[in-house]
């Protein structure tokens, strides 16, 4: 018989995740049930021999059965954390992750340099916003103009943008890459675009499959929208401005090759996730 503490019902949630194969069963449980308390995980602990409410009890077990499932906890929670800031998503957008902060690090610590000057920034494929709401987050001089081809993450990303306080710095527009953005140009250009090859789909976790396809099938190569923004790129870089594109495992070689053939931009770069991943790939326009 499982008890009603929180102590039990944790323990009997972690079972179960762990018998559906979820890969981080404790944590899961944990979380979805600080969200259910509207605590912080470390007071699971403090009160774990206190019973939950039947009414709690009810909310919590709607959404273990989500989990198990195998519905991200990102969509169960309705948000992710993603450089310390806490962004809203929906099943309609891609869970920001870890290894794009590796994108957004790196863009501000090079802009950190060019103290002063007011700069332009267009993210590519926005999502959550996640990306360009973090940059100018942590970069007072640079605003932004973000694009999505899905007009509810233009809404989340809006939200986003409302919640971080950064609505008059950051335009949106639904469309198609650098469809609406015709003659601007640009200090960097960021985009974590769709790259999983589509025959891969099948092999992907089934939380990866219950996010959008539209965010992350790249088709046959998983390089098609690299090989789009890197022809379009070097028209819409002021001189000396950067590209940075997130790129999957074993793809920064060929998405090398690409700007190489195209010949406009040069200086490419590979940025290093923590798992000693090439997750970036950068280049400039030469002055
Ligand atoms: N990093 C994502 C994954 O591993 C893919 C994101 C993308 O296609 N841009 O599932």
């Amino acid at each position: 018989m499982s008890g009603n503490s929180i102590a039990e019902k944790l323990n009997e949630t972690t079972e179960k995740f762990k018998s559906a194969g979820i890969d981080t069963p404790r944590l899961d449980a944990e979380v979805l049930l600080a969200h259910i308390l509207n605590c912080r995980r470390l007071s699971l602990y403090v009160h774990s021999n206190e019973d939950l409410t039947p009414e709690k009890i009810d909310r919590y077990d709607a959404l273990v059965e989500k989990r198990l499932e195998r519905i991200p906890v990102a969509y169960l929670t309705g948000y992710k954390e993603f450089m310390g800031m806490k962004f809203a998503v929906t099943p309609e957008i891609l869970i920001p992750r870890p290894d794009t902060e590796i994108l957004a690090q790196g863009i501000i610590e090079r802009l950190l340099l060019e103290f002063g000057e007011e700069m332009t920034l267009a993210d590519l494929g926005t999502g959550s916003g996640a990306i360009c709401i973090s940059i100018l987050k942590f970069i007072d001089n640079i605003s932004a103009e973000a694009v999505d081809i899905s007009n509810d993450a233009i809404a989340i990303a809006k939200f986003n943008a409302k919640k971080f306080g950064l609505t008059d710095r950051i335009n949106f527009h639904a469309g198609d890459l650098f469809a609406p953005l015709e003659g601007k140009t640009f200090n960097v250009i960021v985009s974590n675009p769709p790259y999983i090859p589509s025959g891969e789909f099948e092999n992907l976790q089934p939380e990866v499959k219950n996010e959008p396809k539209l965010a992350l099938d790249g088709g046959a190569d998983g390089l098609d929208f690299y090989r789009r923004i890197i022809t379009d790129a070097p028209d819409f870089l002021k001189d000396g401005g950067t590209l940075a594109v997130e790129v999957g495992i074993n793809q920064a070689d060929a998405v090398k090759k690409l700007v190489e053939e195209d010949g406009r931009l040069g200086e490419v770069e590979f940025w290093k996730d923590l798992a000693n991943i090439d997750r970036v790939v950068a280049a400039k326009k030469c002055q």
